[in-house]
């Protein structure tokens, strides 16, 4: 019997001073090809931000202690799972002005800082303790869609840049209690000083987000899935690749309604929305969509990858 291929997978950011972003992109591309590693990991003056992959745990091992030498770090909160479909197809480093994009380069977190971070136990405190606080979910809606912590706020943005105006607009008490949280807590790091600097006090931040939570507790206050930002869509309550969710052929949002295209019977998945929609409910990709509409009584040749993840 085959063994199922492995994929060792750890997320992880640091804020700190990069002198020269294209030396450190240099680095990192070296360090990718020597351990094997495969993933996405966006650099700036700020600092980095990074999910990567190896096959073997010791690559992945080896990844990391560069990564530290590198910094100059003791230690970093390394978001680890494991899954067995590829979650890239390839290793890339991309420069950016922001390592997270919130449209605020000049906010930048303190270096090793602690800024109102609280652990996944007294995250869980607040929740079941207290009853006098809001809770903000800081992510985009659609990764909200299918999994979020219970009685979260959901602003329902399309990007992260919008949510100081979320803020702005719904006027929070500001001498209330304010939790927010994201995916891995980059967002929040950026977010929470935008709030302090709207002059709120009392704000508080989910120390590396939702997948450092179900890390200790699953099945607890998260319900659902946690969208990632690669191949898995989601994690599980175990941190497992999804298993529920596709990327939808249409739109690229989480999916799981199980359709037959009709122009070219490939078995795929498709999202809520798209599955209101006359032409993409019934089909399996953009392409398939454009021709049924077209030519409705034509078959078309089959599509083997209706949907590719942009890495
Ligand atoms: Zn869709
Ligand atoms: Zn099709």
């Amino acid at each position: 019997m085959r063994t199922p291929a492995r994929y060792f997978i750890s997320t992880f950011y640091k804020f700190q001073k990069i002198a020269d972003p294209e030396q450190m992109k240099l680095f990192l591309e070296e360090t990718a090809a020597r351990t094997g590693t495969i993933g996405l990991i966006i650099i700036g003056h700020e600092g980095i931000n990074a999910t990567v992959s190896a096959p073997t745990m010791p690559g992945l091992d080896a990844f990391k202690k560069a990564i530290l030498e590198k910094l100059n770090l003791t230690e970093l909160m390394f978001k680890d799972s494991e899954a067995d479909v590829a979650p890239f197809r390839r290793f890339k480093v991309k420069i950016r002005n922001e390592i997270v994009t919130l449209g605020t380069p000049e906010l930048t977190p303190p270096e090793g800082g602690k800024n109102h971070h609280l652990s996944p136990t007294e995250w869980n405190e607040v929740l079941k303790n207290e009853k006098d606080y809001v809770m903000i979910d800081t992510r985009n809606w659609y990764e909200t869609k299918i999994g979020t912590f219970k009685g979260a706020v959901n602003p329902k943005t399309d990007q992260f840049t919008e949510f100081p105006q979320f803020m702005e607009e719904n006027n929070f008490a500001k001498d209330k209690k304010v939790l927010i949280f994201c995916t891995g807590g980059i967002r929040c790091e950026k977010g929470i000083l935008e709030l302090q600097r709207k002059g709120y006090d009392e704000v508080y931040q989910l120390d590396g987000g939702i997948l450092n939570y179900l890390k200790e507790y699953p099945n607890d206050q998260f319900e659902g899935e946690c969208f990632v930002f690669d191949h898995r869509v989601a994690v599980d309550q175990n941190m497992k690749a999804s298993a529920k969710y596709k990327l939808c052929p249409h739109c690229g949002q989480p999916a799981n309604t199980a359709i037959d295209c009709k122009r070219c019977d490939t078995h795929t998945l498709i999202c809520d929305d798209c599955s209101n929609l006359t032409w993409k409910q019934v089909t399996c990709s953009k392409n398939c969509a454009y021709h049924l509409e077209l030519h409705p009584d034509r078959k078309g040749e089959r599509q083997a990858q209706p949907y590719e993840f942009e890495d």
